[in-house]
């Protein structure tokens, strides 16, 4: 990335530092850690300064995407310059970012129903212990004098921040790796909620407030005023400074979602969410469910009101026992194939070790950052452990293809990989398949 003039990107300012483009892209994925923020405020205070912009660097092409610097009141931020914001014609040199660039920006209109940037999520994770509450409700009007307000499309398809916070409770909870049966875990929907709620103990919302007090997986809890859940968040009131609504955040297994509803698995009835519910887009809409739906709650308006969701992040998991995290249904029949990988050599070979890992953020590389489909650690007796990659080429758009072609190179540092396709999962192929993999990962261990 480089800063060039401002309306004149031919011409070059100043190069920008790998690790100002690392923060930079992390801050825009809401996946900044403390120094990330800082680095970011600082490159984006420059560059308005020095009247630049920054030329992204995502393309191979002779025109790269240009962000644009702006103030509003006391924050920075950047604009994102397409061709459609002036006049036809001019700026057609203004290409739109890289699939796999998290400044890509989402041609759909309607406020982001997806994330369309997850499936590489390219970023670092973070290590900020502390979970965004909702801010508070604007009550002035903005300054119609000066420029417009900010258009709607600059940050509604960033990342969603709750499948952040989601993401990192799976993740400390250890939820993404099914271990080895060896190991005797006994999978219930409520010891894997009472895991996640450990995790969420160790997050914060408030100095004084955690994650895990301001949080029901109870779904009944959400019209129940004396739950509680409900009782702690009203007690919580006094504790909530000027610029913070009081939210409340709630940790549902789910049947289904739709645009604008989660249907718990806890309750018969449906929650209604204020804005669009959020998901991983990846295969057939219809056959992703169910969900491990985090959402979170204020008060209305005038915070004194019944609860009211806000926002909600659906993750598909392959079921309620393990809810382990898949992102679409045909990684759900990968993941059954892992599964019944796993018990095979249990049952044949129990000196084999098998753990079953799904990664949630990115991992790193000499070449970038990638994030594979699933990882599996295999252990033959006291042999040090072998790192296998499954990647699942399902159904998907040209467009994520190419993205996913990329990161291929960068996976293969970190293990040998076995592709799976919805062909090798047919019924008269999955037999056979399984077959295959399992060689494959004997092969692997021989090598080893
Ligand atoms: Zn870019």
């Amino acid at each position: 990335m480089r800063i060039v003039v401002r309306n004149s990107p031919t011409h070059v300012l100043t190069e920008l530092s790998d690790r100002e483009a690392v923060a930079l892209r992390a801050w825009h994925g809401n996946a900044a850690s403390n120094a990330d923020a800082a680095i970011a405020l600082s490159v984006i205070r420059r560059v308005k300064v020095m009247g630049g912009w920054i030329e992204c660097d995502c393309l191979e092409a002779q025109h790269q995407p240009l962000l644009a610097p702006i103030r509003q009141e006391r924050t920075f931020t950047l604009r994102r310059l397409t061709p459609k914001d002036n006049a036809p014609g001019r700026h057609a040199e203004r290409p739109n970012h890289a699939l796999a660039c998290p400044f890509h920006v989402d041609k759909d209109a309607s406020p982001a129903l997806i994330d369309r940037s997850y499936h590489l999520r390219p970023l670092p994770k973070s290590e900020r212990s502390y979970i965004d509450a909702l801010p508070a409700i604007p009550d002035r009007l903005a300054d119609v004098s000066g420029h417009e307000p900010p258009r709607s499309s600059e940050r509604n398809d960033r990342p969603s921040r709750l499948g952040g916070v989601l993401w990192r409770m799976l993740d400390r909870a250890g939820t993404n790796v099914i271990p080895p049966l060896q190991d005797g875990v006994d999978y219930t929907l409520a010891n894997q909620l009472s895991r996640l709620r450990s995790a969420a103990r160790e997050l914060r919302v408030l100095r004084t407030w955690t994650l895990n007090a301001l949080l029901s997986t109870w779904g009944p809890d959400y019209w129940n005023p004396t739950s509680r859940w409900q009782q702690l968040l009203a007690s919580s009131r006094r504790d909530w400074p000027e610029g913070l609504r009081r939210t409340g955040f709630m940790l549902l297994f789910s049947t289904s979602v739709s645009t604008q509803a989660i249907m718990p698995a806890s309750t018969s009835r449906t929650i209604e969410i204020l804005s669009k519910v959020r998901q991983p887009l990846r295969g057939d809409p219809a056959n992703r469910g169910p969900f491990l739906t985090l959402l979170n709650v204020d008060f209305q308006d005038d915070d004194e009101g019944p609860v009211r969701a806000v926002q909600a992040y659906a993750q598909p998991v392959y079921n309620g026992d393990t809810l382990f995290p898949v992102e679409s249904g045909f990684e759900r029949d990968v993941s059954h194939l892992l599964f019944w990988l796993q018990q095979s050599f249990f049952d044949a070979a129990p000196e084999l070790r098998v753990s079953i890992i799904k990664p949630l953020f990115a991992m790193e590389t000499p070449i970038g950052l990638c994030r594979p489909d699933f990882v599996l650690e295999v252990t033959y007796r006291d042999q040090p452990p072998r790192r296998l990659l499954v990647e699942a080429f399902g159904m998907e758009t040209e467009e994520y293809r190419d993205a996913k072609e990329k990161t291929i190179p960068r996976m293969k540092h970190l293990g040998p990989i076995f592709a799976v396709s919805p062909e090798d999962l047919t019924e008269a192929n999955s037999e056979r398949t399984g077959r295959r993999l399992q060689a494959w990962v004997v092969d692997k261990i021989g090598d080893g």
